[in-house]
C-alpha cells in the first residue's frame, strides 16, 4: 500500500538517538551499539567525522584543518589502536609561526626567538616577560591575603600577558587570537586557553626545553610539546569511518543528511523526534536523546527561535572556510604547518597535508591547505573559489609560498561552527543552558558544539563514550559532568604510549 505523502515516515522506537555523527556523537552510538542497544544517529551532513572529517578529491584528500590525534587517555587509545591500529601512522610534528617576513619555530623557543628577533624587540621581550613575572608574583602574594581575590574569570588577554609578556603579546598572541577568533582577546574568556596553549608559561618553556635540550623528555609534557602524534593513512576523516563502520556492525543506523525539526515531550521526558532527510519527513521514539548540535540549536528544538538566538548571542561560534590546493609538485611548505602570525593576513594556518601522510595526495603530487577565520556574509564567506584562490595567492607569496604555478584545482569546504567562541562571562552562559537541557530526563548534550567547550577529539570522543556507558549502567551524567571531561593539559609522548598499546 502506498504510504501518504502527507504522513512522516515512522521510523519506530529506538533505545538511542543520536544526534550529530562526529567525534561525541558517533563516539557514543559505538559505546551504545557495542553495549547491545538500538541506536539511530541522524547527521546533517553527507558524511560523519564533523570537524574530523577528511575530503577527497581525485585522489587529493584534506582534512578539516590539518588533525593530529593525541590522548594521555590510555583507555581511549587503546580503543582507538584496536579500530585502526593498522591504518594509523606515527607522524612527527614540524610547525612554524611566519611574522614580520621570518619564520620562527613553534612552540615558541625562547633562543629562537632571540636569534630571530630584531635585537631590540628581542630585548623587550625578554624584559616584559620578566617584569610581568614579578608583578604577577606580587599579585599572586597579595591574593594569597586573607579577604583579597583575584578576578574570577580573567580575559584571554589578562592570562596572555601575565604568562608571556606585554611584547609577546602585541607581537603575535594578541594579533593571532583576534584573526582566529574575530573578538578583542580583552573580551576572550581565558577558560580556552590552557587547551589550546598548553604551555603555562614562559619558565614552563625553558623548562620543557632545558628536558629535551638534555636529551630526556619529560615523562610529562604539555599538549604543545607533543612531538609525535597518530594520524591514519588516509586522513583524520579514516578513524571515524572506522569508527562508524564498527557501530554498524553492532547494528547501529546512520542517516545522513538528516536534522532533528521539533523535540515532542510528554511531561518531563522526549517522546519523539520529527526528523527532516532526503527521504521526506520522519518520526521516531527513542528512549534517550544525545544531541552533539551545537548548544544553541538545542535550545531552539527546545524552546523555539527566541531562545535559540538569545543562546547564540551568548554562546557564538566562528566560522572557518578551507581552501583547498592540489598541486602538480611534490612540496608545499618547508614544515607541516605554519601559523600567518601576522593580523593584517587573513589566512589563519597553511597546512602540507602529505606531511602527515604519504596517502594525502597521488605519487609525485602534493597539496596546500589554508585556513580562513571569517565573519558569516564577509568578504571570505561571499568569494566564490576562484576569487578565494586568487586572494590567498596574493596572501602567501611574501610568505614564500608560491601558488603562482602548478596548481592542478582548487575547491573550498566550510566548518560554520568551528571554533565555540569563549566570550567572558562563558560559564554561567553554558552552565544556564546546560541545566535547561538536563531538565528534560531523557536528553543530554556534550562534544565541542553540544557542550560549547574548546575540546579536541580525544575529549569529544571521551564524552560521547562516557555518557553512553553510564546510560548502559543505569546512571546518565549530567551534562555538566560531561562538559568537565577535556584533553589533559599534561599528556604522555603519544609514541610511547602507543609502543606499549601495540605490545
Ligand atoms: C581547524 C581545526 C583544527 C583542529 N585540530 C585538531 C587536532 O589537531 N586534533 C584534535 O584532536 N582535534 C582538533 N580539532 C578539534 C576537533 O575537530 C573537535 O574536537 C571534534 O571534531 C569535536 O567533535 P564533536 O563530535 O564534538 O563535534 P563536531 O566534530 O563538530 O561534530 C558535530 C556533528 O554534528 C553535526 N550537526 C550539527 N548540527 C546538526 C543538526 N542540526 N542536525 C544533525 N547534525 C548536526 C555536524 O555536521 C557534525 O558532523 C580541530 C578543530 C578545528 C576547527
Amino acid at each position: 500500500m502506498p504510504s501518504d505523502p502527507g504522513r512522516p515516515r515512522d521510523l519506530g522506537r529506538v533505545d538511542a538517538l543520536v544526534l550529530g555523527a562526529g567525534p561525541a556523537g558517533l563516539g557514543a552510538a559505538w559505546e551504545l551499539a557495542r553495549g547491545g542497544a538500538r541506536v539511530l544517529v541522524v547527521e546533517r551532513d553527507d558524511g560523519v567525522g564533523g570537524l574530523c572529517r577528511t575530503h577527497e578529491r581525485a585522489g587529493f584528500r584534506f582534512d578539516q584543518g590539518g588533525h593530529r590525534f593525541i590522548t594521555a587517555d590510555r583507555d581511549l587509545l587503546d580503543r582507538v589502536v584496536a579500530v585502526a591500529g593498522d591504518d594509523l601512522l606515527l607522524a612527527e610534528r614540524t610547525s612554524e609561526v611566519a611574522l614580520l617576513g621570518r619564520r620562527f619555530r613553534y612552540p615558541l623557543e625562547p633562543l629562537d626567538l632571540a636569534r630571530n628577533l630584531p635585537p631590540g624587540l628581542a630585548a623587550r621581550a625578554l624584559g616584559s616577560w620578566l617584569a610581568a613575572r614579578v608583578r604577577a608574583r606580587l599579585g599572586d602574594r597579595v591574593r594569597g591575603r586573607p579577604g583579597t581575590k583575584g578576578p574570577a574569570e580573567p580575559s584571554f588577554e589578562a592570562w596572555a600577558t601575565r604568562r608571556f609578556g606585554r611584547a609577546l603579546y602585541d607581537l603575535f598572541l594578541g594579533p593571532y587570537t583576534a584573526k582566529v577568533w574575530g573578538v578583542d582577546p580583552a573580551a576572550l574568556s581565558a577558560e580556552w586557553a590552557s587547551q589550546r596553549i598548553s604551555a603555562p608559561d614562559l619558565q614552563a618553556v625553558l623548562r620543557a626545553l632545558w628536558a629535551r635540550a638534555r636529551g630526556a623528555p619529560p615523562a610529562e609534557a604539555p599538549r604543545t610539546f607533543a612531538r609525535t602524534y597518530l594520524y591514519p593513512r588516509l586522513g583524520m576523516g579514516q578513524l571515524f569511518e572506522r569508527i562508524r563502520a564498527d557501530a554498524e556492525a553492532h547494528g547501529a543506523r546512520v542517516l545522513l543528511g538528516t536534522t532533528p525539526v521539533a523535540l515532542e515531550r510528554a511531561g518531563d521526558r522526549v517522546a519523539a523526534v520529527r526528523l527532516a532527510g532526503p527521504d521526506g519527513p520522519a518520526i521516531v521514539r527513542p528512549e534517550l536523546v544525545l544531541s552533539t548540535v551545537p548548544l544553541p540549536r538545542l535550545l531552539g528544538l527546545l524552546d523555539g527561535p527566541a531562545a535559540e538566538a538569545a543562546a547564540a548571542a551568548r554562546l557564538p561560534f566562528r566560522p572557518v572556510r578551507f581552501l583547498d590546493v592540489a598541486l602538480d609538485r611534490t612540496r608545499a611548505l618547508p614544515t607541516t604547518w605554519c601559523y600567518v602570525g601576522e593580523g593584517g593576513l587573513r589566512a589563519g594556518r597553511l597546512q602540507e597535508p602529505r606531511r602527515r601522510s604519504p596517502g594525502m595526495c597521488p605519487p609525485g603530487t602534493t597539496s596546500l591547505m589554508v585556513e580562513l577565520p571569517h565573519a558569516p556574509g564577509d568578504d571570505v564567506d561571499r568569494a566564490d573559489d576562484a576569487a578565494l584562490l586568487a586572494r590567498v595567492r596574493e596572501e602567501v607569496r611574501p610568505l614564500g609560498v608560491d601558488l603562482d604555478r602548478d596548481v592542478r584545482f582548487a575547491f573550498s569546504t566550510r566548518a560554520p561552527e568551528a571554533y565555540p567562541v569563549h566570550l567572558r562571562g562563558v560559564e554561567a552562559a553554558r552552565a544556564h543552558a546546560l541545566a535547561r537541557v538536563d531538565a528534560v530526563a531523557n536528553l543530554r548534550t556534550f562534544g565541542r558544539q553540544g557542550a560549547f567547550r574548546f575540546v579536541f577529539s580525544d575529549a569529544a570522543l571521551r564524552m560521547g563514550l562516557d555518557a553512553a556507558a553510564g546510560w548502559l549502567a543505569g546512571r546518565l551524567p549530567a551534562s555538566a559532568d560531561l562538559a568537565r571531561v577535556q584533553s589533559a593539559p599534561a599528556l604522555v609522548e603519544v609514541e610511547s604510549v602507543v609502543g606499549r598499546a601495540r605490545r
